[in-house]
């Protein structure tokens, strides 16, 4: 009773002072469960960018609807209140409630956020909600996003990515040499070590950057995404699969002092709307993802290629190097990857006789 009161009053003063809500302070104290919230949104993505920026849009019209309307969002697309990758320090510091991103953009906070995102050739999209739902992966998660006062929820997965777009063609490791592409996390680190130039740019660039040259090639999610911004038409070498991006969680992050300022109803509410985002973005890229493949499959201008064998083998061993790097350096990332490598080894073995198992066949 203490600790609700406390609450009340404290969303009475924060009310007062504009933080939130149009109830006055009486009519919370008289009626707990009505209290409104009006919270910000900051996403990386594009304004309705199809998959991830409309997941973010999905979000927030779930947490309306599972709230009773009571948690209101506003969002904000890449560069409308901030730009794309400065969506972590604007939650952590409370200029926004909430963010729409993926934790390998915020590699210079703290090296062990990658694993939260996505690891070449590591866990799927099965297996990333398995370990993170199941298998300590979120527990981990939330230790590491703490001390920048923020809480991480898995909000999103686009499923395994296609390996990008390139002008000339990858016949071997050597094609790597002097590549500049632009690829995030610890992927983009495999391609330095194998000599390429990794680039870093927000989704909104690509296109022009690969037209124009200023890069050689680049990654970004699948199909349905690539062709929303027309990469398609800047290059002829579509590769797969996308070893770097095996399965890329997509994160809500909330600032904790807001989170903390939720009843539990509410708090439950932005849980349980974040588990329906992360169902429903999977769904929807794997359904589209299907249909613009076709699209791309009917283009003469367009030559679809698996990388080699040796090549996804060369990629293999840099990533282990990265991976020892990081981890030698960097406690916190050490402990996340034996959590991690340990899942791994055990998932993997069933996805091998349970789901590779049976996309071998079909009936169809
Ligand atoms: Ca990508």
């Amino acid at each position: 009773m203490v600790d609700r009161r406390t609450l009340l009053a404290s969303l009475a003063a924060s009310a007062a002072a504009g933080g939130c809500g149009r109830k006055s302070a009486p009519s919370v104290a008289s009626a707990p469960g009505k209290e409104r919230f009006s919270w910000k949104m900051v996403t990386t993505w594009p304004p309705n960018f199809p998959g991830l920026g409309t997941g973010a849009s999905t979000l927030a019209r779930y947490l309306e609807q599972a709230s009773g309307g009571r948690l209101r969002v506003q969002i904000y697309a890449a560069g409308e209140l901030i730009p794309a990758f400065e969506v972590f320090d604007a939650v952590s510091s409370g200029a926004a409630e909430l963010g729409h991103s993926g934790a390998y953009y915020w590699r210079g906070k703290s090296e062990a956020v990658q694993f939260f995102s996505t690891v070449p050739f590591g866990l799927n999209t099965h297996e990333m909600n398995a370990w993170l739902y199941y298998g300590g992966g979120l527990e981990l998660w939330r230790e590491v996003y703490a001390p920048f006062n923020l809480i991480p929820f898995p909000a999103g997965n686009t499923g395994v990515q296609m390996g990008g777009w390139f002008n000339r063609q990858i016949n071997g490791m050597d094609d790597l040499r002097g590549l500049k592409m632009r690829m995030q996390g610890i992927g983009g680190e495999v391609l330095r070590l194998a000599g390429g130039t990794p680039v870093s740019l927000p989704g909104s660039e690509l296109f022009t950057a690969l037209q124009t040259g200023s890069i050689d090639a680049t990654e970004w999610v699948g199909p349905y995404n690539d062709l929303a911004f027309g990469l398609h038409q800047a290059a002829r070498y579509y590769y797969y699969p996308g070893w770097h991006e095996p399965g890329p969680t997509m994160e809500c992050m909330v600032n904790a002092q807001a989170y903390g300022r939720l009843p539990q109803d509410l708090k439950a509410a932005v849980r349980v709307a974040c588990q329906a985002a992360n169902l429903d973005m999977t769904a929807e890229f794997n359904a589209r993802n299907a249909t613009a493949l076709e699209q791309i499959r009917a283009d003469d201008s367009i030559e679809i290629r698996a990388f080699p064998a040796d090549v996804l083998a060369g990629l293999r061993v840099l990533t282990v190097e990265v991976i020892e790097s990081l981890t030698a350096r960097d406690p916190t990332a050490a402990r996340v990857w034996s959590s991690y490598r340990q899942f791994l080894s055990q998932a993997r073995a069933w996805q091998r006789i349970s789901e590779q198992a049976l996309l071998s066949t079909s009936i169809l």
